[in-house]
């Protein structure tokens, strides 16, 4: 007997919509919600600071969700994992505080097209602010990078590549690894977008050997308003804080302050630890099931809806051909219709999906789309969604008055 999964996640038990927007963000299962609200029941008060037992327990939570946190993506130590909202912050984190002590004009920065602006519009105003260029990776049309190219576009001249590990728009993974290692070859340092890679996959970031790496609770089943950069403790070690203020100081006089060590320096602020304790029973029901049994269920689920899609005359899946590859993520256009009346046609019959540039308009630009419909699934949708899906956009273009 399949354990169904659903059972675990109250928001799906109602029954009130086929969830297809898991990439923009996932459902929560009931222990997530139960850690957080312990957190404020059980252990409530400013962690960091305070000496009386109720701070030290928000301090130790807050502390453990960061240990499990490392050895979830093998971080090798917690003074490399930094709390911050949501991949976003993590990205400008790294533009502000690397980026513009790190980068001068003559230098180059090397972006996939396939970035969401989460991870392009922080270089685009380094860029701007310290007179550096930014230079673009494009995929082919199939989402597919050739290496050959990486080669010969990170040159001497290149001092940092961001990437993101799996496109929110096509769904298929990137060689970050070997990205990496003609990065570092060249001295470049390589920035990770980890926010659609960490719900999907194991991470190991020793072994991609990026240099930042960020990603969102928000994603992977946790809360929202925590997130994770993982930085190597050489980088970050040199590197001025973004924010400063509280928290993040070891001392401080009239004129000037000495920062905290890390991974402090880079928390200013009072700390979401309720988020942080979600985010570490998000990471025990992940591991409690096993990426194995998730990336199954997931791809069994991808691949009915991609083979049905296929079916469907005047429909195009953006991307490769192969459900392997879309990692849950299918995007596509159906011919004369526009992607918003697509969705709410999709909506009108109960199915949640998210219709629009996705946040990654340069790369639908490339495509030569200017928007598209986005279904997203995760290891708890079923085979039953997946047909209600495919039915439901086979009927499009008859209900908008064109012909099948
Ligand atoms: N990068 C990618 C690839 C994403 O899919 C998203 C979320 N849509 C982000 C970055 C930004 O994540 P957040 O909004 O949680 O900062």
């Amino acid at each position: 007997m399949e354990r169904d999964y659903r059972k675990d996640f109250p928001l799906l038990m109602q029954d009130r919509t086929v969830y297809l927007d898991n990439a923009a963000t996932a459902q929560r299962p009931q222990c997530v919600i139960d850690a957080e609200m312990d957190f404020y029941k059980n252990h409530n008060a400013n962690p960091l600071r305070g000496t009386y037992p109720l701070s030290v327990e928000a301090t130790d939570i807050y502390e453990q969700a960061r240990a499990r946190v490392a050895q979830f993506i093998h971080a090798a130590s917690t003074e490399e994992v930094i709390f911050t909202r949501n991949t976003t912050e993590g990205i400008n984190l790294v533009a502000y505080s690397y980026g513009l002590t790190n980068l001068k004009a003559g230098d180059e920065i090397l972006v996939s097209i396939m970035e969401h602006h989460s991870n392009l519009l922080p270089w685009q105003m380094a860029a701007r602010m310290t007179g550096a260029s930014l230079k673009f990776l494009e995929c082919g049309k199939d989402g597919s990078v050739d290496l050959d190219l990486v080669e010969k576009l990170i040159t001497d001249r290149t001092k940092l590549v961001a990437v993101t590990q799996i496109s929110n728009v096509l769904g298929r993974e990137n060689p970050v690894r070997e990205i990496a290692a003609i990065a570092h070859k060249k001295g470049a340092v390589v920035v990770v977008d980890g926010a659609q890679s960490t719900p999907h996959k194991k991470i190991d970031v020793q072994a991609l050997d990026a240099d930042f790496f960020a990603f969102s609770g928000h994603k992977l089943f946790g809360p929202m308003g925590i997130g994770v950069l993982y930085g190597k403790k050489a980088l970050l070690d040199q590197m001025p804080p973004f924010l400063s203020g509280g928290e993040m100081i070891d001392s401080v006089t009239r004129e000037g302050a000495k920062f905290a060590e890390l991974p402090h320096k880079f928390e200013a602020g009072t700390v979401n630890a309720a988020g942080t304790a979600g985010l570490l029973a998000a990471i025990d029901y992940i591991e409690g099931i096993g990426f194995d049994e998730m990336e199954r269920r997931e791809l069994a689920v991808t691949e009915r809806a991609l083979s049905g899609l296929k079916e469907i005359p005047h429909v195009h899946v953006l991307g490769s051909e192969r459900a392997e590859e879309h990692t849950g993520i299918l995007t596509f256009v159906v011919d004369q219709v526009h992607p918003h009346d697509v969705s709410e046609v999709l909506i009108a019959d109960g199915i949640s999906v998210r219709a629009g540039h996705h946040c990654a308009q340069p790369l639908l630009q490339y495509l030569g789309v200017n928007s598209a419909t986005r279904a997203s699934f995760m290891f708890y949708n079923t085979k039953e969604e997946a047909d209600r899906l495919v039915k439901s956009i086979a009927s499009i273009r008859e209900r908008m008055g064109y012909g099948r």
